[in-house]
């Protein structure tokens, strides 16, 4: 278990984690989610002891890091920038941190075995892929057997068949009874992934909520209609009572009505349709909607307060200003995005 309460840091005048208090539970994969500088890699920082809280405190299994003793046997860790000495072997690698470390040697073998590196066990690591090198890391992070795990974006630039293997890897070590973390800038990711999400944006707490919640909260079903005739359509749509929105591409969206009522509909007034079909939301876009919000404070005001900071579990958050589900949107998390938010 890992708990956080009040946990804030500054960097000069940014904050760059701000006030989150949340816990992590033992037996399921927890998903810390969040655009990219929203203050995952930092909180992770300090619950590791790597950077010390401005504010607030970290416990694992109800102590703090540094009562904590070999802490590679209660909590193991694979970070963003990995550190893996390059001219020694994976299994010298693996032997100095053991041996500093207060693990069994024999541990050294058992992690290689179960990462798939034995055969490569006495290479050098400098010659390794990056799905090489994150295997090490997870070799590292698992070698004292640690009742909790961090994962820091396990899966950035790692191919299908080693993506499918990390988050086998960690569905296995929660159905163990460990608590494990695993950050992501990707909701799609999260969603095949982890039970439990803990969603940040600007540092701030945004959601703390159970994946089904979410997916059942957030999966917006509506039906798109294009026609050359919007104009009538829209008219005959709204003398039915049935609401529509016109997207950016100049499509109409319809909530809450089934697509062969519209297209009877519009059958029955003749008027021509180019397009009639159901759409669902993704998750994607309704993560971007949660903490595009953080954003788009930021955008006016230039104050990283968002609205919904603390907001209820699965809480629903109104749309951002100018973007609707189902519109074409960036599909990255990066500085484009905020750019073109701001
Ligand atoms: P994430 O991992 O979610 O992408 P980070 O925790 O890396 O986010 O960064 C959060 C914010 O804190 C960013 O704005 C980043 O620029 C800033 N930041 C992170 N580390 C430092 C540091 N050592 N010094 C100054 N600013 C930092
Ligand atoms: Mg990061």
């Amino acid at each position: 278990m890992i708990e956080l309460e009040g946990l804030t840091k500054h960097y000069g005048d940014k904050v760059a984690v701000d006030d989150l208090t949340f816990t992590v539970r033992p037996g399921i994969v927890t998903g810390f989610l969040g655009p990219n500088g929203a203050g995952k890699s930092t909180t992770m920082r300090m619950m590791l002891d790597l950077d010390n809280p401005t504010a607030g405190t970290v416990r694992i299994d109800g102590k703090h890091y540094r009562q904590l003793r070999d802490p590679l046997t209660y909590i193991g860790a694979l970070l963003e920038a990995k550190s893996v000495h390059g001219g020694r072997s994976a299994a010298n690698h693996l032997l100095c941190l053991a041996q500093s470390n207060g693990i069994p040697r024999g541990r050294v073998s058992e992690v290689l075995d179960t990462v798939g590196l034995s055969a490569v066990a006495k290479k050098r690591a400098k010659g390794f892929s990056l799905g090489m090198s994150q295997r090490l890391g997870i070799a590292a992070a698992l070698l004292g057997d640690p009742r909790v795990l961090l994962f820091d974006e396990p899966v950035n630039g790692l191919d299908p068949e080693g993506i499918h293997w990390i988050r086998n890897l960690m569905k296995n070590l929660a159905s163990q009874g460990r608590t494990v973390f695993v950050s992501s800038h990707l909701m799609s990711e999260m969603a095949l992934t982890a039970e439990h999400l803990i969603v940040i944006g600007q540092g701030r707490l945004m959601a703390d909520t159970s994946m089904r919640d979410f997916i059942q909260q957030n999966s917006r079903s509506y039906v798109r209609m294009r026609s050359p005739e919007r104009e009538k359509l829209l008219d005959l749509l709204h003398s039915e009572g049935i609401d529509a929105a016109v997207a950016g591409n100049g499509s109409l969206e319809v909530d809450g009505v089934p697509a062969d009522r519209l297209g009877e509909l519009a059958a029955a007034h003749q008027l021509v349709l180019h397009e009639l079909s159901p759409q669902q939301a993704s998750l994607e876009e309704a993560f971007m909607q949660l903490t595009a919000e953080s954003v788009e404070y930021h955008a006016h005001d230039g104050e990283p307060v968002p609205a919904q900071a603390g907001a209820a579990p699965g809480a629903r958050t109104p749309e951002p200003a100018g973007a609707r589900p189902g519109e074409p949107q960036p599909s990255g998390w990066g500085a484009d995005w905020q750019k073109k938010r701001s």
